[in-house]
């Protein structure tokens, strides 16, 4: 059985990491057009590097909760049969075990060259314009796609959609597309579809099945179920 995992920010929420999804619309206080556009960047570029800096920075401060652990126990029994596809930019996913991670999003732990378009692993700060590792000039940017851009690995997502037997979205609101296409993509593709949410999600009629409640205890018992 062929299985992908759709995480969004509900499951990052149960290790504390904050998201901009809360009550309030703001990111950290930040209203996203500010943070998370090409245009924020091109406008205030140290105010934007100085917020994913910090958000950076607070992955030291929080840790996998045991969502993130169940399934990284389900990859290692599931192996090259279970894809995570993430739209958190977080790296709790690795933290926890996972090595077949999709972050469609991009990743904090990244950063993405504007005059070359590398991409390359990274830790520090970048609101220092550090130079690319690759072509040497300032214009490393974080590596997160923002608003109005073009979200990453499409292709293969799809791909592995159209050989799912069973798809599976944690903690995501499904208000988001194109993540929020992926269950009705799936279940046109012929695959079983779950929902693991807080609550109800927009999408939550297009399922199969439904369980609500918190990602730290949901998912850990559907891993238990399957591996019997
Ligand atoms: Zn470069």
């Amino acid at each position: 059985m062929r299985i992908v995992v759709l995480t969004g920010a509900g499951i990052s929420a149960e290790s504390g990491v904050p998201t901009f999804r809360d009550a309030d619309g703001l990111w950290e206080g930040h209203r996203v057009e500010d943070v998370a556009t090409p245009a924020a960047y091109d406008a205030q570029p140290a105010v934007v590097h100085q917020f994913y800096d910090a958000r950076r920075a607070a992955l030291a401060g929080v840790e996998p909760n045991p969502a993130h652990l169940a399934l990284a126990r389900l990859e290692r029994a599931w192996g090259d049969d279970l894809l995570v596809v993430t739209q958190n930019i977080d790296d709790l996913h690795e933290r926890a075990g996972s090595t077949r991670v999709l972050h469609m999003h991009g990743s904090l732990r990244s950063a993405l060259c504007r005059a070359c378009g590398s991409r390359v692993e990274w830790e520090g700060d970048l609101g220092h314009f550090p130079p690319c590792p690759a072509c040497h000039r300032l214009e490393l940017r974080p590596d997160v796609v923002w608003f109005g851009e073009i979200p990453y690995e499409l292709d293969r997502i799809f791909g592995a959609l159209e050989r799912a037997d069973l798809f599976v979205s944690v903690g995501t609101s499904g208000a988001v597309y194109p993540a929020a296409g992926f269950v009705q993509a799936a279940a046109a593709y012929g695959a079983r579809t779950l929902e693991l949410n807080l609550e109800p999600s927009e999408g939550s009629h297009f399922f199969d099945e439904a369980r609500h409640g918190r990602a730290g205890e949901l998912v850990p018992a559907w891993v238990d179920e399957l591996l019997g």
